[in-house]
């Protein structure tokens, strides 16, 4: 005794017949020495388990699962003081994992959890000057605090509580003395061992030998040594027993402790307790907002998160009719929300859940994004109203422009606001891709300033910004609605054109070639600049790269010409003609080996991919000059050339993009003869056209991928068609060529 009285201050009788400890979350004894520093950022003066759980709910929620209705109690005790409802569910579990340990009857059990969580229920009445009073208590005071017991005593048997639970928590029952005994020794050591306002928790060996020191007193013998044999295990599984047991769905009649003959619990009186206690706590708990309507669109409850969202009180809105107005709903932009865009009228049409992102006026007067979702509530097959459901959305909404501002990061040119080149890489090979398979035709226009340095040197570069903007701005106007615009360079631009072919890319690209010469830029001092363009239209064989260095092709013959014009270059997509030329499966490619005009090109012996005659219906100096543009465009070396040959080497990585997975770029080498011919008509009349000997083998010899190879040899193949267009020499044709002797 004089132990306990010495470490824990004055003594004043408890609970549990006169011995001079107080159960938990008492008073401070002024001799207690200071606690340590909070390393840990937890309340010094609580122990950690009391702080998590207080903190964390968690015994709330356990403690109404073990008690069900009457949890009420136990919230009650929560709000007046946790630390002390933490210390009940601690004890509660200890009892818990020692009743199972004792191997103690399930009814027993839960009887003695209940006494547990309960048994400083009587604290509610004790008054906080008391309670939380870090000092030693008067003489009135104690005398205050040993109302505890009555307190609880009436609090549990006014609630209903049966004779056993009362015994337990209150003692004075033969049937239940071990429980009471169990929950003394369970509660002094839980006291003992966690921090307190008055002073610091005692170790674990103190604890007991407090324990000890009142064995055969205070505490039963056996039941100290049971319990010392119980902490000195660490079984965690029992804690999981009870922790699963606690957690269960409880049934009415396992509230254990409570008679239902003291609580009349009739049949219907648990979904009204739900209905009139539950329900409308929960409702106005939750963070969302609800609001009911009956089947006249009558508001019939308005939740306490509706009136923080909105700030309109449900006093003031209770059986007015629903309109958007009620509470200021607009669309996302800020426009007027219609009758028709109304959630909660889409959802009597089509009686599902409609839900729709809007703005609501918020409590402070200015518009919140929120996602509001109107559900129908139908009984027995007919509509007895809606709920609205009001979610807070402005972190969803924060988050879609964050990631709008990323994407137009990550696609738009800052200055000229048009796209940017990465963007017109990400864009550019699907464009070709839909059009070569459909057939439709698509073009590409580059465009450059004319002397933009020059406007520069004269101006300053902050003039030639405006410029540059003003002339994105042109574009844009001269474009249309599908067109992408995008900066490829400093002042150099790509407009591609959807469904477009060249004489149309061309026209557009004229309009805008005037535009630009027509208008006056304040900060060039008013003058006006010029634009060169060049355009051509996509064409088989060809890939981004290959179209966009077609264009660029024309904006270099456009600069070269004098600038500020439009120059087109391609064929585009030609029907029958060349475009037919290669059917990749009808190529028989026999082993053939190099030995015919090339032979001279290579010492070594050599099979070809492909070999194909075409016949150009230009003369031969036109189909020179394309097949020089071919070159250029896939930056193919020239491997050597004669006056009717020429042989070039071509990487076709350079040329072609998106590659499938596994697949290598070739190097080819394309081999061709130019000769001019004279063609007989089915008139017998003479035309001069040009023959094109074709023949692609690969550069390196043992390069085993053939049929890897082959078919980027016809994709080659396919494009020189189209450079040239060209058609392929059938036998019918091949009779009314005449080759030169
Ligand atoms: P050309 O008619 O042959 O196109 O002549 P040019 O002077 O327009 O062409 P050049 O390529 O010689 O010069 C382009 C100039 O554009 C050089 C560069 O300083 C300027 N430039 C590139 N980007 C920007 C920019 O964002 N702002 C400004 N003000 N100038 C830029
Ligand atoms: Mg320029
Ligand atoms: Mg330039």
């Amino acid at each position: 005794m004089k132990a306990i009285q010495r470490a824990w201050g004055r003594a004043y009788p408890t609970f549990w017949g006169g011995m001079p400890y107080r159960c938990s979350g008492f008073r401070a004894h002024p001799e207690a020495p200071e606690c340590p520093p909070n390393v840990s950022g937890l309340h010094p003066r609580m122990s950690a388990s009391a702080q998590l759980e207080t903190s964390s709910q968690v015994d709330a929620s356990m403690a109404q699962g073990r008690l069900g209705p009457y949890s009420g109690l136990f919230l009650a005790l929560r709000a007046k003081h946790p630390p002390t409802a933490a210390h009940c569910l601690r004890v509660a579990l200890l009892c818990s994992r020692w009743a199972s340990f004792q191997g103690l009857e399930e009814p027993r059990i839960t009887l003695l959890e209940t006494g547990g969580l309960l048994h400083d229920v009587g604290k509610i009445g004790i008054p906080d000057s008391v309670l939380q009073k870090p000092g030693s208590l008067t003489e009135s005071e104690s005398s205050l605090m040993d109302m505890n017991r009555v307190l609880a005593a009436e609090l549990l048997s006014g609630a209903g509580a049966c004779d056993d639970l009362l015994g337990i928590v209150c003692g004075g029952q033969e049937s239940v003395s071990k429980e009471h005994n169990m929950l003394a020794i369970a509660d002094a050591y839980d006291s003992m061992t966690s921090e307190q306002v008055f002073r610091r928790a005692m170790s674990r060996e103190a604890a007991f030998e407090e324990l000890y020191s009142e064995a055969g007193h205070q505490f039963d013998s056996d039941l100290v040594t049971n319990f010392f044999e119980l902490m000195k295990q660490t079984r965690p599984e029992l804690d999981g027993v009870t922790a699963s047991r606690w957690v269960q769905r409880f049934v009415p009649e396992q509230w254990s402790g409570f008679t239902s003959n003291r609580i009349t619990v009739a049949s219907g009186a648990e979904s009204s307790l739900v209905e009139a206690i539950f329900q409308p706590r929960l409702l106005n708990s939750m963070s969302e907002a609800v609001i009911f309507l009956d089947s006249q669109h009558n508001v019939l409850l308005w939740n306490r998160a509706a009136e923080e969202l909105t700030g309109v009180d449900a006093s003031a809105v209770r059986h007015l009719n629903w309109s958007p107005d009620l509470i200021g709903l607009t669309l996302p932009g800020g426009e007027p929300l219609h009758e028709q865009d109304d959630p909660h009228k889409q959802m009597l049409q089509t009686n599902t859940r409609t839900t729709k992102r809007l703005m609501v006026e918020g409590s402070d007067g200015r518009p919140k994004s929120i996602r509001l979702s109107a559900l129908p509530v139908v009984y027995r097959g007919s509509s007895v109203g809606s709920i609205l459901l009001l979610k807070d959305a402005s972190k969803e909404a924060r988050l879609e422009r964050e990631v709008e501002t990323l994407n137009d990061m990550a696609t738009r040119d800052p200055l000229t606001k048009v796209s940017n080149r990465a963007y017109l890489g990400m864009y550019m090979p699907g464009f070709v891709q839909e059009h070569l398979e459909s057939d439709q035709p698509g073009s590409a226009i580059i465009c450059d300033i004319d002397y933009f340095k020059k406007i520069n040197d004269t101006f300053g570069h902050q003039a030639g910004d405006e410029a540059l903007v003003t002339f994105a701005g042109l574009l844009k106007s001269s474009a249309r609605e599908s067109d992408v615009i995008a900066r490829y360079g400093g002042e150099e631009f790509v407009i591609i054109c959807p469904a477009c072919g060249n004489s149309a890319a061309t026209a557009r690209a004229e309009e805008m070639r005037r535009a630009v010469m027509e208008t006056p830029i304040p900060a060039l001092g008013g003058g006006t600049m010029t634009a060169s363009f060049g355009v051509t239209e996509l064409q088989r064989g060809d890939t981004p790269e290959l179209l966009l260095a077609r264009a660029d092709r024309a904006l270099l013959q456009a600069k070269e010409e004098g600038r500020n014009r439009v120059i087109e270059v391609g064929a585009g997509i030609r029907g029958e003609d060349a475009t037919q030329i290669i059917n990749i499966k009808d190529i028989e490619v026999p082993a053939r080996t190099n030995s015919n005009w090339l032979s001279w090109f290579r010492g070594e012996k050599i099979s070809k991919l492909t070999e194909r005659q075409l016949l150009a219906n230009v003369p031969r100096e036109i189909v020179l000059q394309k097949l020089a543009g071919f070159i250029h465009d896939y930056k193919a070396d020239l491997a050597g050339s004669g006056e009717d040959h020429v042989a070039v080497k071509v990487d076709m990585s350079k040329g072609v993009s998106g590659w499938k997975k596994g697949e290598r770029p070739a190097v080819l080498l394309l081999e061709i003869q130019v000769t001019q011919v004279e063609y007989r008509t089915a008139k017998s009349t003479y035309q001069r056209k040009t023959l094109l000997n074709v023949s692609i083998s690969p550069v390196r010899s043992r390069d085993r991928r053939q049929e890897a190879l082959r078919e980027q040899a016809n994709k080659l193949l396919v494009s020189i068609g189209s450079y040239i267009v060209a058609q392929p020499v059938t036998e019918e044709l091949k009779a009314r060529i005449i080759e030169p002797r």
